[in-house]
């Protein structure tokens, strides 16, 4: 048996039970490291830390698993993955007219790269993504293909660099020490750089609501984190003017249909009356419990 690690943002051990562990390994499959996919009520045990608030899994598999999880995991979102990119855009944009310098920017979990055009789009005279999964850059338009870097975030992936930006996007949630990503971040950033993040926010009201239904719970996610963890996760790591804020995530119809936790024997026919309604690709915007993170490095 793994001993259980600690907080991973505040390294406390004192937690409260939050989900018992929902695995069944007849449904764990290519999609299950995946992006975007169907909810598919799985997760790890799950505990909330009494200090800082973060939820999280005390016994996460191991970093060489989710390594391989991750490099050998289907890629099937592109639309979706667009219609995310441009939420982001949408969201960052004010945040970066306050950053003066233009120096790299980064995108960890960069997926197929949909953000990386945007950001080019900026100003910024370099654009890097990190992606683990292989199918998802292969997914990526060939002009984009060429400025993702294949792997886990780490120092040496970004050697020589100097980023005014690194963002990453529905990702903390799957590292395995989401603590040391925003250490390196910090330590990587020039002066006056942001860091900016999207993640689930556990206390959000909709997620509340859904409880272990909602489809935030998943075997993937190794930690949730609150608007009091996510501040302190990037506080300790040195950041200065943390903001924080809800956003809301735009999508095609057919999509938000997909996450919603209906059975298949709903979901198929209601897809199907939306598509002959013509509804299933109209965009809506939800606040559906996302925040928004960013923190300046001053010093
Ligand atoms: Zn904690």
């Amino acid at each position: 048996m793994n001993t259980e690690r600690t907080c991973p943002v505040c390294h406390n051990r004192e937690y409260s039970p939050f989900a018992d562990e929902k695995i069944d390994p007849k449904k764990v499959g290519s999609l299950t490291y995946a992006s975007r996919k169907p909810p598919e009520f799985m997760c790890l045990r799950l505990v909330r830390c009494s200090s800082c608030d973060l939820v999280y899994a005390p016994s996460p598999p191991t970093a060489s698993f989710l390594q391989a999880a991750y490099s050998s995991a289907d890629f099937d979102s592109t639309p979706e993955a667009n219609a995310a990119a441009a939420t982001y855009a949408h969201v960052l944009g004010p945040h970066l007219k306050k950053l003066e310098s233009r120096q790299a920017a980064v995108d960890v979990g960069a997926g197929s790269g949909a953000l990386l055009p945007w950001l080019q789009k900026q100003g910024f005279k370099q654009v890097i993504g990190i992606e683990p999964s292989r199918a998802a850059i292969d997914a990526a338009p060939p002009g984009v293909r060429s400025l993702l870097r294949e792997g886990m975030f780490s120092t040496s992936m970004l050697e020589g660099e100097t980023p005014s930006l690194i963002c990453s996007f529905m990702t903390l949630e799957h590292l395995p020490d989401p603590g040391e990503f925003v250490t390196t971040a910090h330590s990587l950033l020039e002066r006056d750089g942001a860091i900016a993040v999207v993640v689930h926010n556990w206390r959000a009201p909709l997620n509340r609501l859904l409880g272990l239904r909602s489809p935030i719970i998943d075997v993937e996610h190794l930690q949730l984190f609150s608007p009091q963890s996510l501040r302190e996760l990037l506080e300790r790591a040195g950041f200065e003017e943390v903001a924080l804020r809800a956003i809301r995530n735009t999508y095609p119809l057919r999509y938000w249909l997909r996450l919603t936790p209906l059975p298949k024997t709903l979901k198929i026919p209601l897809l199907g009356l939306l598509e002959r309604l013509g509804l299933a690709d109209r965009y809506l915007s939800f606040n559906v419990g996302n925040m928004l993170a960013v923190g300046i490095k001053s010093k």
